[in-house]
């Protein structure tokens, strides 16, 4: 079976480097599903999980935002936080999205509001792929 590289990487260094059969993950623009040998291309990623394929196995990292660069035998995940499901925190995650509901019920302005919303899809995204849910 054909692999692809994948290196997903934040501004605090390295957190994935393996060869899988498959990539999946959503870009702005929607669902991408990854196989060796695809085009090359760029996108920018919604904070989200990426899924990492290979045989019966996956494994799954949390990406917030960042970029993704595809090439045929190569992908590379650029973001600004990511963590494997085995190395997050869910209790922090709880309280991170507690604290943001908190603030989306509060009135504030509309800085405030689309922080609290960011900060909600952070928690959320971390709880769904820290407590196995994808
Ligand atoms: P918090 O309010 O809990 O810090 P946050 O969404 O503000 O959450 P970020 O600014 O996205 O956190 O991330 C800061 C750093 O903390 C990053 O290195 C990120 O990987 C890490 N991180 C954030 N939340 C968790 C978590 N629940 N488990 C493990 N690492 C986390």
């Amino acid at each position: 079976m054909k692999t692809l590289q994948v290196n997903i990487v934040t501004p605090d260094g390295p957190v994935y480097d393996a060869q899988v059969e498959m990539v999946s993950t959503k870009a702005q623009s929607g669902e991408l599903g990854i196989l060796p040998g695809h085009i090359p291309m760029v996108a920018p990623l919604q904070i989200g999980a990426v899924r990492l394929k290979n045989g019966a196995k996956q494994e799954l990292v949390a990406v917030t935002g960042g970029f993704i660069e595809v090439r045929p035998d190569q992908v590379t995940i650029l973001a600004q936080a990511a963590e494997t499901a085995e190395s997050i925190d869910v209790a922090r995650a709880n309280e991170a999205l507690r604290r943001a509901q908190e603030r989306l019920q509060a009135k504030q302005d509309n800085v405030d509001f689309s922080r609290a919303e960011l900060a909600l899809k952070r928690a959320m995204n971390r709880i769904d792929v820290g407590s196995g849910q994808f």
